[in-house]
């Protein structure tokens, strides 16, 4: 009888049990643990907007706050129909991982708000950005929690969310919020930062493993903020792109797609479907391709042990967060394919998210070419931390990343008092 694996496919439980093989990979106190099973804040609210044919709707919001252990909490807000709470709770945890592993001073956060954003005027999605930060503004600030764009927001409903923080303290705050546009205070970089970071560590895996990226083939999964500039990147330093997915379909050619003429392609059309000179493609089929690099920078939970079972390429690069479960890792380490852990591949995001929070603390702006030395500067250190950690210990990418965590979040609680 074929044996059944069952697949963890709530996130939270995922994150848990990376914190869980963390602390006992490294021979940390159980205390440490204790401290960061559960986020140490969580607030659930309803956020009532007057739609533009006058009649009111509620929509429910979260914000999870992680640890505090190393600084103000930080993490991007995420408008999308299937958010929960549990993933909104594990998005925190794999935030506060970043951080930790980038030497942020930072623990994670999250955010979310159960929305059909496809299905919102550009007036009802302000009012409900709106409506989200007086809900939550009690618990956040500069200095307590600094929220940032995540799935389906951008720079402009950060510029709504910080002018509503304004108006109600009476202040500017430029710190409050990251991700902004640039005339309130933004980073040069920002937008295209969780793609930078992607692909200068899957320039150094390259590096690590002795293949080249010139003439590297790429497979995305997902062409928004994040899909569309690592593609992007990758393609500037040589890779060749031939495949992306969306939520409405996919386009495919084995020669390679102009990623140029796919970005204009998908903003005038909204998906990558009917790419001209391409072919359909699903997901399954994506991570089944012949490619060298698969990048999933979409959703959680895609790469599953059967999905795994599938893929062809070498190395993946996890752009989003939390894309494959536990089950789907096992396999793909058991079959050889390196990964290189979201905690790291969707971590320029935050980095610059950093920067830009340090830029508005001292109100002074540096030039993009000093946002992108430095990033990738942390990028590349991060990765060597990663990679030495792996090793030592004969462990994979993922768990050696959130060993490094794990460490100097116990450096902190130790240094706190907190634990022994
Ligand atoms: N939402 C992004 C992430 O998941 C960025 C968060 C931030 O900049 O605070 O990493």
């Amino acid at each position: 009888m074929a044996s059944v694996v069952t697949e963890t496919l709530d996130p939270f439980q995922t994150a848990q049990g990376q914190v869980r093989q963390a602390v006992a990979a490294l021979g940390a106190p159980q205390a440490v643990f204790e401290y960061l099973r559960e986020p140490c804040r969580v607030l659930v609210c309803s956020i009532p907007v007057q739609m533009d044919d006058g009649h009111v709707r509620s929509f429910i919001g979260y914000r999870a706050q992680h640890t505090d252990v190393i600084g103000p909490t930080k993490g991007g807000v995420r408008f999308h129909p299937q958010v929960t709470l549990d993933e909104v709770k594990a998005l925190s945890i794999w935030m506060t991982f970043k951080c930790a592993l980038l030497g942020l001073p930072y623990g994670g956060a999250k955010g979310g708000v159960v929305c059909d954003p496809q299905e919102l005027s550009v007036h009802e999605l302000e009012q409900l950005s709106r409506g989200y930060i007086r809900a939550i503004s009690a618990i956040i600030g500069p200095e307590r929690d600094i929220p940032a764009p995540d799935v389906n927001t951008n720079a402009k409903l950060m510029g709504f969310m910080l002018d509503e923080f304004d108006r109600l303290k009476g202040q500017n705050t430029p710190g409050l919020i990251t991700g902004k546009p640039l005339v309130l205070g933004g980073s040069k970089g920002r937008d295209e930062a969780t793609g930078r970071g992607c692909a200068v560590v899957i320039r150094e895996a390259a590096q690590v493993m002795g293949f080249s990226l010139a003439g590297a083939t790429v497979a995305l999964q997902g062409f928004g903020n994040v899909g569309s500039n690592t593609a992007r990147i990758l393609s500037e330093m040589g890779c060749t792109v031939t495949a992306v997915v969306d939520a409405q379909g996919g386009a495919y050619n084995p020669n390679g797609l102009s990623i140029h003429a796919l970005q204009e392609w998908t903003q005038e059309h909204r998906t990558v479907a009917a790419f001209p000179g391409s072919q359909p493609l699903t997901s399954e089929e994506l991570f089944a391709l012949p490619v060298d690099i698969i990048v999933p920078a979409a959703l959680e939970s895609q790469i599953t042990a059967r999905v795994a079972r599938s893929v062809k390429a070498k190395l993946i690069a996890e752009a989003a967060n939390g894309p494959t479960t536990p089950e789907g890792s096992d396999v793909l380490f058991a079959r050889g394919i390196r990964v290189i852990p979201d905690i790291l591949a969707s971590a320029g995001g935050v980095t610059v998210s950093y920067f830009e929070w340090v830029q508005n603390l001292m109100n002074y702006y540096w030039p993009e070419s000093e946002v992108q030395e430095k990033l990738e500067r942390m990028m590349v250190d991060s990765f060597h931390a990663m990679a030495e950690m792996a090793d030592r210990h004969a462990v994979t990418f993922r768990k050696a990343a959130f060993m490094v965590g794990i460490e100097r979040l116990s450096q902190a609680m130790a240094a706190r008092g907190w634990i022994a």
